[in-house]
């Protein structure tokens, strides 16, 4: 693999594929272009080495098919605006030729959203897995995923995947283009390795003591990366709704709290197997249960073991939030996925708040500190605190998938490691 920071992009043609998955208002206006910024460093890399540039992208889901709400011609002049200089648009992915032949150093050409063909994904559409034609449909796809992916290559010298948001896909664009370019002239993109090199922090390159906090709804979503963590880290703070399936799972009433009946075996699986890697497990004990799902409910700190019906728990209590800022201020690696609590209604963010502020007097004291994984970054985002944590990943699913363990196809496919 080719590496961004010393490659010189000069008289070359780079095709870059970047996560521009923007959302937009009714009327086609971005509202959030934070992954526009995110991949500026390596866009303006090539153009100011004199290369040209064709960038690549999906947006939404249009399962194959064009749709006019989800174009990347919207995102046009968004583009311009960063990148200070005109962006040529092709209506078609798949029939950019002329246009990429024609580009001189220094221009740029954005590709229309690649989910708009099938090939992409590489996913049959319209045929039921059921059906006893979807292997051979699927075949048949996959063998039109490839020539996707080669007309894509043929566009340019050299290849750059800097969409960590889609790293764990292994679709036209993230993984299969890489087969047409050879080790030299393909490679990461600078927010990509920012990503790498956070994931290798809380995995491999570890400063000790570890504490991960582990939060959200469910403990099913979570299962893969609690298991590869519990083998890492020092302390593993579980919290959030899968409080409540711990607490059943040990006998205790939770009240109308949010639990997954046929999970308890593997709470009890996961205290257990804590116990016997020396992992010190950081569960609530107390908590601040709602008489209703509501913002407004009425409420009281109960035991989590002992919520009467009627009431859920919805926050962390005091005494669970003293043990959990006890278990991040000594930390020196920190890992942050899914809130403490139901942190969108304010009445109850106060948990999720006080965790956040804890890993940021950490991160003061000398910590690495990994924010990532969809909810717990909109709760870094609510108190103001992005910018006080070492790195707030961009990646949902891909992050979750690198913290498992798993090896993700948009990395290994420009790493040429065998
Ligand atoms: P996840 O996508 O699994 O990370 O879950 C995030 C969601 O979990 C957020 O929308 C929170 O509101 C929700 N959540 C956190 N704590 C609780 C709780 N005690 N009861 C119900 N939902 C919760």
């Amino acid at each position: 693999m080719a590496n961004i920071d010393n490659y010189d992009f000069k008289g070359k043609k780079a095709i870059v594929r970047v996560d521009f998955n923007v959302p937009l208002d009714d009327n086609g206006n971005i509202t959030d272009d934070t992954r526009i910024r995110g991949a500026l460093p390596t866009l303006k890399k090539i153009l100011s080495d004199g290369g040209a540039l064709i960038i690549m992208s999906h947006m939404g889901k249009p399962k194959g098919k064009v749709n006019p709400k989800l174009s990347l011609k919207q995102i046009v002049p968004t583009v311009e605006k960063y990148l200070g200089v005109p962006v040529e648009f092709a209506a078609d992915a798949a029939d950019a030729t002329a246009q990429a032949e024609a580009l001189k150093p220094g221009q740029v050409l954005l590709l229309e959203n690649l989910r708009f063909h099938a090939e992409e994904e590489g996913k049959p559409v319209g045929i039921d897995k059921a059906d006893p034609a979807y292997d051979a449909a699927k075949k048949d796809m996959k063998a039109k995923q490839k020539e996707f992916a080669k007309k894509l290559a043929s566009y340019a010298d050299v290849y750059v995947n800097d969409a960590f948001g889609t790293a764990h896909r292994s679709h036209a664009s993230t993984a299969v283009i890489a087969d047409y370019f050879d080790c030299d002239n393909k490679m990461l993109g600078f927010l990509m390795e920012k990503e790498v090199t956070a994931v290798d922090n809380i995995l491999s390159n570890i400063k000790r003591p570890f504490t991960a906090i582990m939060g959200g709804s469910k403990v099913s979503t979570k299962i893969g990366i609690i298991e590869n963590l519990l083998d890492k880290v020092d302390n593993l703070i579980l919290c959030g709704g899968m409080t409540y399936t711990f607490a059943k799972a040990m006998g205790g009433n939770i009240g109308n709290s949010i639990c997954e009946p046929d999970k308890l075996d593997l709470a009890l699986d996961i205290v257990k197997k804590a116990k016997e890697k020396g992992v010190n497990l950081v569960l609530g004990t107390d908590c601040v249960a709602a008489d209703a799902f509501s913002n407004d409910a009425n409420t009281k700190v109960c035991d989590v073991n002992n919520i009467p019906d009627g009431w859920e728990g919805i926050d962390i209590g005091p005494a669970s939030i003293a043990s959990f800022v006890g278990a991040i201020l000594p930390a020196k690696t920190i890992l942050w996925n899914g809130p403490a609590g139901v942190f969108e209604f304010d009445n109850f963010a106060t948990g999720s708040k006080v965790v956040c502020e804890a890993i940021v007097k950490a991160t003061n004291n000398g910590a690495f500190s990994l924010v990532g994984g969809g909810d717990s970054v909109a709760c870094v985002n609510k108190f103001g605190y992005a910018d006080a944590v070492s790195y707030v990943s961009t990646g949902g699913g891909a992050l979750l998938e690198a913290i498992e363990g798993k090896i993700l196809p948009g990395i290994a496919a420009v790493s040429c490691k065998k």
